[in-house]
């Protein structure tokens, strides 16, 4: 395996010593073990479909030739492993845009509420779809923040969006917002959403690395729903770049809980 070594000369003034600070070998090596980590599971999430489309097409060409029933049917499973490469490689455009920005803190005032109504908006065919009825409680109180409208959008957009998927059918999935006078973390006012859900929940034990890119607590249904396996990694990158965070509490059997916490803005300017 490799070794990483990084060293830093600085000079401290003219006539000053060199200062040699060596980074911490362990954690580059580690960093380097991660990029090849994605680099393998990118390689093998996309060539999953890319080999079925390889197959079906070999099919058309050959044995299927004649079969216009067939043609059909194999033609709308290749649309979908098509799509499923759009949404992968959507994804990865996604996760690497918001890491890149991810230093950068938002400037602009908004209402927490429009985009929860927006996302909530576009999901209310998914929800019907699903036997899935949206609740919403968002209190009176003004949910202001800094932030970026489209990332926040994608946050909630995704977070209720698995709560529909996963949640199991014939379920309701509710969106709360409290404010938090002190949020003991932030050390200052802080607004809670939760999108709760009442299916099967998670094994605690998943937990601690559900946001890790490509982590799945049920590979089986994440595939089946066409789960890329990205959306909590975006959720937490796009998270940090607002100073906020994510906590995900789940009583197997009674649904998953997904709380995201962002510093509360309350004066208006
Ligand atoms: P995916 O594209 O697989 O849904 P995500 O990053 O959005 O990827 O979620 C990671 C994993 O977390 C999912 O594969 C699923 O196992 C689990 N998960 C997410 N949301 C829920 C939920 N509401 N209920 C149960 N499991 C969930």
């Amino acid at each position: 395996s490799d070794v990483f070594y990084d060293v830093h000369l600085q000079s401290i003034g003219d006539t000053g010593p060199l200062l040699l600070s060596f980074l911490n070998v362990t954690d580059l090596a580690q960093a380097g073990q991660m990029r090849r980590d994605f680099v393998a599971n990118v390689s093998h999430e996309l060539r999953t479909p890319l080999a079925a489309l390889m197959g079906f097409i070999e099919t058309l060409r050959g044995p299927a030739r004649e079969d216009v029933a067939a043609q059909g049917r194999f033609l709308n499973i290749m649309a979908g492993e098509a799509e499923r490469m759009n949404r992968l490689v959507g994804d990865l455009l996604s996760l690497s845009r918001v890491e890149a920005e991810e230093r950068v803190r938002p400037t602009t005032r908004l209402d927490l509420r429009d985009v929860l109504q927006t996302a909530l908006q576009n999901l209310s065919r998914l929800a019907a779809d699903n036997n899935v009825t949206l609740q919403t409680d968002l209190g009176q109180a003004p949910l202001q923040v800094l932030g970026d409208a489209d990332q926040l959008l994608q946050v909630f957009t995704n977070l209720v969006e698995n709560a529909i998927k996963y949640g199991g059918n014939s379920q309701s999935v509710e969106v709360t917002a409290l404010n938090c006078a002190h949020d003991p973390v932030l050390r200052g006012p802080a607004l809670q959403i939760v999108v709760a859900d009442h299916g099967p929940g998670i094994d605690p034990v998943h937990l601690p690395r559900l946001t890790e890119r490509f982590y799945r607590a049920d590979s089986h249904r994440s595939r089946e729903l066409g789960g890329t396996g990205l959306g909590l990694a975006i959720v937490k990158h796009i998270l940090n770049r607002h100073r906020g965070r994510l906590k995900i509490t789940s009583q197997p059997g009674q649904g998953a809980k997904f709380a995201v916490i962002l510093p509360l803005l309350h004066d208006e300017p």
